[in-house]
């Protein structure tokens, strides 16, 4: 899987529609201090879904959308897109594409939130989806940036695992048995509930 490109507008410093793209090879992005850099990859974070306004350099989610500047006033949304190619055969069939796809998240300063698929609704879920087998995501370790390396160095065993988990592929195995087992959980709870009613009618 290969980043293509990444379209930005209205998050954080970048206010107008902005297109970077990806060529082949090794991409460097520079700039004067305070010019966007980290923005740009709080963007990629953002848009596979990172949910904590603090992995984004914020005190709240609102933090990510345009605050405005002298001459230009707050935007009321931000949106992030970002085009990947290669992608898995199964995935370009479930998404009826060819190898490209895009994804992107929309939010909202009166808190509404939307992510989609080449355009299409979907839920976070299965953005996460498709990049679990890819070492690729939010919290990815394929995302390094100023003081990263530092915190892999100072992981806990326990965050030195879920790096592990993720390189390894297993992520998606440990997802979905959270999701079966809280399924469990809640059909035990059912069958309980179920044995009460019959209790108090017989
Ligand atoms: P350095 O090289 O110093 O790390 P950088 O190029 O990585 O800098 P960033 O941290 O990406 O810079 O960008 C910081 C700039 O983004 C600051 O000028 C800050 O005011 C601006 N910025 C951050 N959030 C917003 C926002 N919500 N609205 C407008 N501007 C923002």
């Amino acid at each position: 899987m290969k980043f293509r490109k990444l379209i930005l507008q209205g998050f954080k410093s970048f206010v107008d529609k902005t297109v970077i793209e990806f060529p082949d090879g090794i991409t460097c992005i520079v700039g004067p201090n305070g010019s966007g850099k980290s923005n740009i990859l709080d963007a990629i974070r953002w848009v596979f879904g990172e949910q904590s306004p603090k992995e984004l350099r914020g005190d709240s989610m609102d933090d990510v959308i345009f605050a405005g500047s002298e001459n230009r006033k707050p935007s009321g949304y931000c949106e992030v897109t970002l085009v990947v190619s290669d992608v898995a055969e199964h995935i370009a069939e479930k998404w009826g594409t060819l190898s490209e796809i895009s994804i992107t998240r929309k939010y909202y300063r009166t808190g509404e939130r939307e992510y989609l698929i080449n355009g299409k609704k979907c839920r976070l879920k299965d953005i996460r989806e498709l990049f679990y087998d890819t070492g690729i995501g939010a919290r990815s370790i394929s995302i390094i940036e100023q003081g990263k390396v530092e915190k892999i160095i100072q992981a806990s065993p326990e965050e030195m695992r879920l790096f592990f988990d993720e390189i390894a592929g297993i992520t998606k195995f440990k997802e979905r048995k959270k999701e079966a087992l809280s399924k469990l959980s809640s059909t035990k709870e059912n069958l309980q509930r179920l044995a009460d009613i019959i209790g108090e009618v017989e």
